[in-house]
């Protein structure tokens, strides 16, 4: 496997330096390892071909047999096209090139019988279907019509230089015919147990397949090998972490926490938020430094939670703090916090990028001192001017805001190192977090405070507007509050102002008896501290926004959540937003207004959001629609290399599997020194580099 790393792939038969560059810079190819792991995004079953006359709808890449009727050239110099006219006996398309003109008049000629493969668009003016740049095989050659035939993505610069997935196809084939043995990486009892093929006999079936269940098999074991480094690596990162780092030992239940607990609760505890109370008792106690994530979906009370953690690391001589990823954020936690806090005589401090220099420098002094007990604030608290006397545990709210690196940071402000907390609204599908996640302790709040209704969500559209209206009107005499989100992206930023402010502006209108809020991020933060302020105190009764609201915001007396251009935000941004209602016990109502032109995964996204108010289903979904590298909390989550073949939305399976054999093989061999391990270890090192310790960094 390690020969193939060191082979540039400008000595690949075929490739050369110029090519070489090229699939570098397109494709991220340098070596001939990386060329034999880019892997067929499809398959076409040549023994299938299509009708052009059942061309319908929304085509896939499709086989079609038949021949050329004539060729013509439109247009001169760079507006050159050849147009060929195809038929199956069934109806007749076109087919387009742009490029490479004269190449493909000599290759291909009109009464020869071909396999086209390409994806059938459809063109209504010139009322015909047609392909541009297929890939074509003459009938005739052997092998044609039988097998599986592998496609490579290509990127539209690779294909206008005269790179074709068929290219692609005949350097790996080469390079796997210059080396007729591969060391296997993968320790031989994962190999014995699972019967998997050997790794160039696996190499060779997914680019050459045969048939579809060795396909399937060969498949399987490379990505079972793809995630077993993963999962080897987390695990053993996690292992090393717990027998290293050695934690405080807060072992005591003390005055705070007690005295909260009796005196001060505002309300039950659900089953839930005691659960994981618990959990992050048993870790604080253990002597070891805890790593945990708290799952809990919007409005399941992790702010509590936070605070008894805190209050149980306080009792026990230290310090806690809690990092929000807004200033608005911190400001609100601050304040539910110190008015929680005071009854029992603790001092909770704010400190964020625009506290006060005198206020700054009295909060240094009492971090230092350990007179401040409990500091909240932005990540103002990471840098390193912030000293404590003595952390014992470092909240993070909402921690897909951070960087793994800002975690670190955190890590550094004691010795030893805090307890860290982590808490996330985002619900991670079990199978995705088992990856991203996998040096963390999962902690899931699964249960909303009684009472709380589900939130009615509808789908309205622009011609509903006045109706729409007329509901909101009935909730605000009613006493209540509303939310009317609008959408801002980079790209459109002034369009997305201006529909913004006239959505303002026909609201003061519509509404002039009641006071209305008005807040984007482009503000200033005292105007949209003082915005968001008149709105959480009820004085406005309407809050006009862009999504900086998204995140946190609780105004219980809030039951509309109007949000426009709905068809514009992804299903988790949905969810996040509808979090901000239903947080009292009256019903609550969540709007989407949309075109009603718009696409069928967009409307299934919104539907799915009038169906269900459950965040693990809608987690679930948006990954499956989006790909597991979009939804939030992922990108940032520091998963280390890019997966070729596995799929974490549709392998949880051999997630499972991976994570079951990653656990034997460091039982087994902690250090990754056996022989057996060889070249496994070897291989894991150079995938994934470990040039950052975090645990290292202050
Ligand atoms: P999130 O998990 O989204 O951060 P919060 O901590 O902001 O949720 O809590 C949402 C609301 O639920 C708050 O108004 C909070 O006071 C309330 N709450 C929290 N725990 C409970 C409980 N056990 N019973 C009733 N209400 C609760
Ligand atoms: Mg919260």
């Amino acid at each position: 496997m390690n020969r193939l790393r060191d082979l540039d792939i400008q000595f690949v038969k075929g490739i050369g330096p110029q090519r070489a560059e090229l699939l570098t810079k397109e494709l991220g190819i340098r070596n001939a390892l990386e060329l034999v792991q880019y892997y067929p995004r499809a398959y076409v079953d040549r023994s299938k071909t299509y009708a052009i006359a059942d061309f319908a709808g929304e085509m896939p890449s499709v086989q079609v047999r038949g021949r050329f009727i004539s060729f013509n050239t439109q247009g001169e110099g760079a507006k050159k096209r050849l147009i060929g006219l195809f038929s199956d006996g069934t109806a007749a398309m076109e087919v387009l090139w742009f490029k490479g003109i004269a190449g493909i008049q000599k290759a291909y000629q009109p009464g020869v019988e071909y396999y086209m493969y390409g994806k059938p668009s459809y063109f209504e003016a010139g009322r015909r279907w047609s392909m541009i740049h297929p890939e074509i095989d003459p009938a005739a050659k052997p092998g044609a019509g039988e097998g599986l035939h592998p496609v490579y993505p290509l990127t539209d610069r690779l294909r206008q230089r005269g790179i074709s997935s068929r290219h692609i196809h005949s350097w790996i084939t080469n390079t796997l015919e210059r080396f007729p043995s591969l060391a296997d990486p993968l320790p031989p009892m994962v190999i014995n147990e699972l019967k998997l093929p050997a790794i160039r006999d696996a190499l060779i079936t997914v680019h050459n397949p045969s048939d579809p269940e060795k396909l399937k098999k060969a498949r399987e074991r490379l990505k079972i090998e793809e995630l077993l480094y993963i999962q080897v690596d987390m695990l053993r990162t996690a292992r090393k972490n717990k027998s290293e780092s050695s934690g405080a030992v807060f072992a005591r239940v003390g005055h705070f926490f007690n005295r909260f607990y009796n005196e001060c609760l505002p309300f039950t505890l659900t089953d839930a938020q005691k659960r994981v109370i618990r959990e992050v008792r048993e870790d604080m106690r253990s002597g070891h430094q805890m790593n945990r994530l708290v799952q809990g979906d919007v409005g399941s009370g992790k702010t509590l939670v936070a605070l008894m953690c805190m209050l149980l690391a306080i009792d026990n001589g230290a310090q806690a703090c809690l990092m929000a990823p807004t200033e608005i954020l911190a400001t609100q936690h601050y304040e539910t916090l110190r008015s929680l806090a005071a009854k029992i005589g603790i001092d909770v401090r704010l400190l964020t990028g625009s506290t006060r220099k005198k206020e700054r420098e009295s909060i240094h002094a009492g971090l230092m001192d350990g007179s401040i007990q409990l500091l909240v604030g932005t990540h103002a608290l990471v840098e390193d001017t912030v000293q404590f006397r003595n952390l014992g545990l470092a909240v993070i709210d909402e921690q897909h805001r951070f960087g793994v690196a800002q975690r670190a940071r955190l890590w550094g402000k004691n010795n030893p190192a805090p307890h860290v907390l982590v808490m996330t609204a985002t619900p991670i599908p079990r199978t995705l977090a088992m990856t991203v996640y996998g040096d963390l302790d999962v902690s899931v709040i699964d249960e909303l405070p009684p009472g709380r209704k589900p939130v009615t969500t509808v789908l309205r559209y622009e011609d509903n507007r006045l109706q729409v209206l007329k509901g909101l009107g009935a909730q605000l005499r009613a006493g209540r509050q509303a939310y009317i989100v609008y959408p801002l992206i980079e790209e459109n930023e002034k369009l997305d102002l201006k529909c913004l402010e006239e959505g303002y502006e026909s609201i003061r209108e519509t509404f002039p008896q009641y006071k209305v809020a008005f807040v984007h991020g482009k503000m200033k933060p005292e105007t949209k501290d003082y915005q968001m302020g008149i709105f959480a105190s009820g004085e406005a009764k309407i809050l006009v926004a862009t999504t900086v609201i998204e995140v946190g915001v609780n105004v219980p007396n809030a039951s509309t959540m109007i949000i426009e251009n709905a068809e514009r935000f992804g299903l988790s941004q949905l969810h996040q937003l509808r979090g901000r209602v239903g947080r009292g016990s009256d019903q609550s109502y969540c709007i989407l207004m949309s075109k009603r032109k718009i696409g069928r995964d967009t409307r299934k996204r919104l539907e799915l959001m009038t169906q269900t108010t459950d965040g693990f289903v809608i987690a679930e979904a948006d990954m499956q629609m989006r790909g597991p590298g979009d939804i939030e909390g992922t990108r940032q989550s520091g998963l280390a290399f890019n997966l070729r073949i596995a799929n974490l939305a549709k392998d949880g399976l051999t997630i499972q599997l991976a994570r079951k054999y990653a656990e034997r093989i460091l039982d087994d061999d902690p250090t990754l020194s056996a022989p057996y391990n060889r070249v496994f270890a070897r291989t894991l090192a150079l995938t994934i580099p470990r040039t950052v310790e975090w645990g290292k960094i202050s």
